[in-house]
């Protein structure tokens, strides 16, 4: 069984997903990073993507599916995949059960749950590494990257503007498929307004109990 992690933006999905990684054994699919990667590239699509990042806008559904397809075809038969930042809109959400069920994958979405105020703060106060590009949250106090050591800046599209359309697009769009797949019973909702590790117990509990990977 497959997971996919939802949440408004500096919800927590990407440290608890790593968490949650690490413990079970699920290989990450993270889209905005993945789309950080290629728009790191000296490439058509890697320019193309950059300038769609830095708007603050969402990236076309049919290079977000070939992402995918790449990534689950060179994955071994039994991984488990745990999806972060997919499906953000409803006719992506279709596009995403076709090519789940394509590939005959199943899976459980967990919601975590926390006020617009607070991550606002959590946004305006994340940053990620120039080297490496891991991202660390807004409890991560130090100067330097704990990976590589390298610098740490605030992501070029966690400024006011571009979070606000973020933020926007979440509630128009992405709340839409939240509530479809709540109707189909496959989400199951958590607290995230907690310290992370608070979450990190709870998020595990949630998996042992009610997913059982
Ligand atoms: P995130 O790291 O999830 O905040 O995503 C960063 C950026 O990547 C977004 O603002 C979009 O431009 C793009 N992106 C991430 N996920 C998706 C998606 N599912 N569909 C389209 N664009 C996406």
């Amino acid at each position: 069984m497959d997971l996919v992690l939802f949440g408004i933006q500096g919800s927590g999905k990407g440290t608890l997903g790593k968490m949650v990684a690490d413990r079970y054994g699920f290989k990450v699919f993270e889209t905005g990073g993945a789309l950080r990667s290629l728009a790191a590239e000296d490439s058509g699509l890697g320019k193309k993507i950059k300038s769609i990042i830095e708007a603050g806008k969402l990236v076309t559904n049919d290079v977000i599916m070939e992402i995918i397809e790449n990534f689950l075809k060179n994955l071994p038969a039994d991984a488990k995949v745990l999806f972060d930042g997919i499906p953000r809109f409803p006719e992506q959400a279709e596009t995403f059960d076709t090519l789940m069920a394509r590939n005959n994958r199943q899976f459980t979405g967990i919601l975590i749950d926390v006020p617009e105020e607070e991550v606002i703060r959590r946004l305006g106060a994340r940053r990620n590494c120039k080297n490496c590009k891991t991202i660390f949250p807004s409890s991560y106090t130090k100067d330097a990257c704990a990976k590589c050591g390298g610098e740490l800046v605030v992501r070029s599209d966690d400024n006011p503007e571009s979070i606000k359309t973020r933020l926007k697009a979440y509630y128009e769009e992405t709340l839409p498929v939240i509530e479809r797949y709540k109707k189909a019973g496959k989400i199951i909702t958590m607290d995230g307004n907690k310290d992370i590790d608070a979450c990190g117990v709870d998020i595990f509990k949630i998996i042992d109990t009610q997913i059982k990977p």
